[in-house]
């Protein structure tokens, strides 16, 4: 069979006798470089993929140090101001309070362990923003929601407190994104059922411990939420709209209910059981309103309606 042209299958490429070897040879050169333009090509999309995963890094690493320092400034001097050691209240240098070696220089006082728990969640949590896009909320506003909730949640446990100002930016926020998922109607009305239904409850608790003081001839401290949590519950009732905003407070009153449970049962359990004391209610409505924005879906597969 030799000296018939032969067809060479994968290029389509005609091989004579003489010309095999320099047709090959041109055919080895090409089939190499269009490889290694491939490889390059591909090593290229590699990098500016972990670049792109280090700037959304760093993103939210900067989303965990300003819920840090909106944490350790608000709640002692309700404002935006330079921060100070909590335990001397000598102002703290900026670069050893952000980076190195965050600690207070007069009396070595470091930075609490919650410092470093916001940074690593706010991290991740920014990652599974950008990576898994809400079909509905873009990622701007998402990443703004979780400042605005991340310092709510922060504050309301240290501190079992949620500020009006706080309260105030985030209904900003939460009107503006609530106005852009269903019209202002729909938004208008959840913010008015959320602050409507927690301000009936709220009530409710506050007749139930003057009924128990009564009752007890003593004085009780008053369990359960305070008015902060009616205002938060308001902020987002304009986040899920109505309906939306019933089914968010029910989980986060439901998700409340088994924290508690599940702490009495292991103060019992450990014998440590004193006095009941309060829970923030906060960072449950957080939960609560989190779920229904988030994972829709796959709440909806779990209780099947
Ligand atoms: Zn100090």
């Amino acid at each position: 069979m030799i000296g018939v042209p032969k067809i060479c299958t994968q290029d389509n490429w005609r091989f004579t006798d003489h010309s095999r070897i320099y047709y090959f040879s041109w055919f080895l050169l090409f089939k190499i470089v269009k490889h290694e333009s491939s490889l390059l090509e591909t090593l290229a999309a590699i990098i500016l993929r972990m670049i792109q995963f280090l700037l959304i890094m760093i993103l939210g690493w900067m989303n965990g140090i300003f819920i840090n320092y909106l944490s350790d400034v608000l709640p002692s001097h309700r404002k935006i101001t330079v921060p100070t050691c909590p335990s001397c209240n000598r102002r703290i240098p900026i670069r050893s309070y952000l980076f190195w070696p965050r600690r207070c220089p007069s009396c070595g006082q470091a930075r609490s362990i919650r410092v470093w728990v916001v940074e690593l969640s706010a991290i991740v949590i920014t990652l599974w923003l950008w990576y898994n896009p809400s079909p509905t909320l873009d990622f701007i506003f998402g990443y703004l929601l979780v400042t605005y909730l991340g310092t709510v949640f922060v504050i309301d446990i240290e501190h079992h407190l949620i500020l009006h100002p706080v309260s105030i930016v985030g209904a900003v926020l939460c009107l503006g994104i609530g106005i852009g998922l269903r019209g202002f109607p729909k938004t208008l009305l959840g913010g008015l059922g959320g602050l409507g239904i927690m301000m009936v409850l709220y009530l409710f608790g506050i007749l139930f411990s003057r009924s128990m003081m009564r009752w007890k001839k003593r004085d009780i401290e008053p369990e359960g939420m305070g008015f902060g949590d009616v205002i938060l519950s308001g902020v987002l009732g304009l986040l899920l709209g109505w309906p939306g905003i019933t089914f968010g407070l029910t989980l986060g009153i439901i998700a409340a209910g088994l924290f508690t449970a599940l702490y009495l049962l292991i103060a019992m359990a450990t014998r440590r059981y004193r006095s009941f004391g309060t829970i923030p209610y906060g960072p449950f409505l957080i939960i609560g309103a989190i779920l229904p924005l988030f994972f829709r879906d796959e709440l909806i597969a779990i209780l099947g309606t």
